[in-house]
């Protein structure tokens, strides 16, 4: 009896060993198992935190704006990269306060008046250093469920282009004003000197009516040249592409010259090859060198020669050149004669019923065909004014 309950005991001791063995391995394995799922867990957790980072920055680099988050202190979180460009920095700034990153004082003030007064919107700032750049801002603070401020966030807009255009526009403004109103007033005063009594006398009467004539001609040459680069600019009459011979539309419009070179005695010589093509609008075309050889009749000096000549360059192009031996135009001026209303001598333009706007349509057309125009000139030693066009053969 003693002896069979020893044994159970020892039997029962044994069984408990295993299964407690058994529990202690499921145990472990359960363990185990929970442990690395938590770690998958985290690991996940650590890739979709890394992921949406990366979202969150791509976001912020594709805005066009210059993003600036900062902390409740007024430091860097977070600079996307657009706003490092406007700001041209390209090191690491985060961390550090506005005026470190910028030593912009007017930021610092921005940021001031958000903590103080809530978002500010349109702020515009002058940026320091070389060529003029403008910066509007636009900022808010950021504010938790209980709407206590944990930060600021800055929007930054580039200005620049758009001042840019503004100004243009209003010279632009300023200008056709200007070149409208100095012919209106010659010719309002002929006519009220002529009412006062000098249509009495046939002879004055007559020298004043012929100055009259050449005002209302510059007048009109002047609306002509403003509805032409009214209508280049807003695309209207789009340009009829096809090819186009240069030697005999060069001809076409040096014969409308004939007379005005036959009074300064100037020849005119189209030494262009024959069989030359261009991919062109031929009314531009003949515009282009219209303006050109008008400008080399007007400003050339009596008795010398004028000659359009072609060549192909890299058997794409053809380059068209106007060249003239008259009195040159100043190096410093060169670069400018393309402008609106720019010309070298404003007097003497005007006196030869120039209306300043020659040769900005001259490049307006070219550019629309995808081409370049330029001028090279030394005093005294003539001007050539080249351009470029597609080959109808390329
Ligand atoms: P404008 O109507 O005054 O001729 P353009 O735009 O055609 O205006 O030309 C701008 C200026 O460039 C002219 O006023 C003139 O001073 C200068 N210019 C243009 N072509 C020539 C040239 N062939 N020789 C000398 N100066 C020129």
């Amino acid at each position: 009896m003693w002896q069979a309950l020893a044994f159970l005991a020892l039997a029962g001791g044994v069984w408990l060993h295993f299964w407690w063995r058994k529990r202690w391995r499921e145990a472990s394995r359960e363990k185990a198992q929970r442990e690395e799922e938590i770690a998958s867990l985290r690991e996940e957790q650590r890739k979709t935190a890394v992921q949406s980072e990366a979202q969150q920055q791509a976001l912020f680099n594709s805005i066009a704006e210059g993003v600036l988050v900062l902390d409740i202190e007024g430091r860097i979180q977070l600079a996307n990269q657009a706003l490092k460009r406007l700001m041209r920095v390209s090191h690491e700034i985060r961390g550090q306060s506005v005026l470190e990153a910028f030593r912009l004082h007017q930021l610092t003030e921005v940021i001031r008046r958000i903590s103080e007064d809530g978002p500010v919107l349109g702020f515009e700032l002058e940026l320091p250093g070389t060529g003029r750049r403008y910066l509007q801002v636009n900022a808010a603070p950021i504010l938790d469920a209980e709407r206590k401020q944990q930060g600021s966030v800055l929007v930054l807009h580039d200005l620049t282009r758009l001042k840019q255009l503004e100004s243009t526009r209003k010279e632009f403004v300023a200008n056709v004003s200007h070149e409208l109103r100095t012919p209106l007033s010659l010719i309002k005063g002929y006519v009220e000197t002529l009412i006062d009594g000098a249509k009495d006398d046939p002879v004055v009467a007559g020298r004043f009516l012929q100055t009259i004539l050449k005002h209302t001609d510059r007048l009109t040459f002047l609306i002509e040249d403003l509805l032409t680069i009214s209508q280049l600019e807003s695309g209207q009459g789009a340009l009829n592409i096809q090819p186009v011979e240069l030697q005999p539309i060069t001809e076409r419009v040096l014969e409308d010259f004939q007379s005005r070179a036959g009074e300064k005695r100037t020849t005119i010589k189209n030494a262009i090859p024959l069989g030359l093509a261009v991919r062109a609008d031929s009314d531009r075309l003949q515009q282009v060198l219209f303006n050109l050889v008008d400008n080399a009749i007007k400003y050339g000096h009596a008795g010398r020669q004028i000659t359009v000549s072609a060549r192909v360059l890299d058997n794409e192009k053809a380059e068209i050149c106007v060249q003239d031996d008259g009195p040159g135009i100043p190096a410093d001026a060169l670069g400018r004669v393309f402008e609106r209303f720019y010309r070298v001598e404003r007097g003497r333009s005007r006196e030869l019923g120039g209306t300043g706007l020659g040769l900005s349509i001259v490049k307006h057309i070219v550019q629309c065909h995808g081409g370049e125009v330029w001028a090279q000139s030394e005093l005294g030693q003539g001007s050539s004014f080249y351009f470029t066009l597609a080959l109808a053969s390329s």
